[in-house]
């Protein structure tokens, strides 16, 4: 492995050779022999600027994603997150994802989840749902729901506020990691409010962090092909920079390998990187990225488009370590094992990600289009140990917390 030391201080040095054997070669010699030594200083110089936590353009992205091999992506990424998170734990973390309704009109291209207002399966979760489920989630250690839903067009501010304060008020406890971008966005268009004014309202419901789905590949070319019912780009930053302003921990995601270009990735992660460069000095921004594949069984996506989910293991923990490279201002990476499966998640772990996200009691919008992964809180922790890790528990401000003495493990049958 080629490690990036081997190159400190060496640009000058290197180029003396490069020049006292110049004279000696044929131009034809001189393309062979220059254009790869070029590339490995370029590497050097690139992978010593990743090191030093600059941030790196969108075009030295690429040129890192395309050209660098695995190894040496997976070791500056890795001496990357040693630096920001310098521990042997991966973080997990037990909760549900729990759909408010799965009434929508955003029509997104690749999502199975959704069904028409009107449509004989909608529903819009009661109280007595969200009681069981609470429940059945403290007795399996959680104490937190990741409550999301559709775009259900009759659904406004008062009904969330409603539901949250409801929630609060029966389990004083519970932390509420709720609705994201397209949802506020959503709503702020029945009500026309603000963001500002519909955050306000839902933090003062109850609302404790603003996850971050939603926000696929933030260019509007991509969005207009596979999510054009939902906020643009600038309007899913606009509401996170609003959120960190009002002091609410949110994360990022990504959700790739379907129609956008590898440079349209990079833009994403560099807007990503520009509003967390602009948060507030007390507020944490975006504790987390996410990136996870397209799944593409049966969406339409895949079925009319054509458009499948071609990512290999390789893609994906080169993005992982690129992840953590072109955002040295977000101190928490996630593998996702819901979509790429344990082993390439648990070699992600050797890949600048610290984290493994959440057992998921419940998932159901991803699931729903192929992602056929399940842990339980003995599994997730014994993936983790055998990636040569530490597990620790997690709450969703990334403190650390105990397993409850009382935890039950869930049974996975679906
Ligand atoms: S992904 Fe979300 S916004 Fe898009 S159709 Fe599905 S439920 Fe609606």
């Amino acid at each position: 492995m080629v490690r990036p030391e081997c190159y400190a201080g060496g640009p000058t040095d290197n180029f003396s050779r490069l020049t006292s054997h110049v004279s000696r070669l044929t131009s034809h010699d001189l393309m062979l022999f220059l254009l790869p030594r070029i590339s490995i200083m370029e590497l050097a110089a690139l992978y010593q600027k990743a090191l030093d936590f600059q941030f790196l353009s969108i075009e030295e992205g690429v040129y890192l994603f395309e050209h660098a091999p695995l190894t040496e992506l997976m070791s500056i990424a890795n001496e990357l997150r040693k630096k920001q998170v310098p521990h042997n734990k991966v973080t997990w973390i037990i909760d549900r994802n729990v759909n408010t309704t799965n009434v929508c009109i955003a029509n997104c291209k690749f999502c199975n989840f959704y069904r028409v207002p009107g449509h004989p399966d909608a529903y819009i979760t009661d109280m007595d749902t969200y009681k069981r489920k609470i429940d059945e989630t403290f007795r399996y250690g959680g104490e937190q729901l990741l409550l999301q839903g559709g775009h259900h067009p009759g659904l406004g501010l008062q009904y969330y506020v409603d539901t949250f304060r409801q929630l609060k008020k029966l389990y004083p406890t519970l932390k509420l990691h709720a609705l994201g971008p397209p949802e506020v966005a959503h709503i702020t268009k029945l009500e026309k409010s603000t963001h500002r004014e519909i955050l306000v309202a839902l933090k003062d419901a109850g609302l404790d962090s603003l996850p971050g789905p939603g926000a696929e590949i933030l260019v509007d070319r991509v969005r207009r092909l596979i999510s054009k019912g939902k906020c643009g780009t600038e309007e899913w930053l606009t509401i996170m920079q609003e959120a960190h302003k009002l002091n609410l921990t949110t994360s990022a995601t990504m959700m790739f390998g379907h129609v956008e270009t590898i440079h349209e990735r990079f833009e994403h992660l560099v807007k990503i990187r520009s509003v967390q460069a602009k948060k507030p000095d007390n507020s944490k921004g975006f504790i987390a990225f996410i990136p996870w594949t397209f799944q593409d069984v049966d969406t339409l996506l895949a079925r009319i488009r054509g458009v499948h989910n071609l990512v290999t293991a390789e893609e994906y923990i080169r993005m992982i370590a690129m992840s953590r490279i072109m955002l040295p201002n977000v101190k928490n990476i996630q593998a996702s094992w819901l979509t790429v499966g344990k082993q390439v998640a648990q070699i992600c772990l050797h890949a600048g990600a610290n984290d493994f996200g959440s057992i998921m009691i419940e998932e159901n919008v991803v699931s729903a289009a192929g992602a056929p992964h399940r842990f339980t809180y003995k599994g997730i922790q014994q993936a983790i140990s055998e990636a040569g890790f530490e597990p620790q528990l997690r709450n969703q401000q990334y403190e650390f917390r105990s397993i409850p003495a009382t935890i039950e493990e869930q049974v996975i049958n679906y």
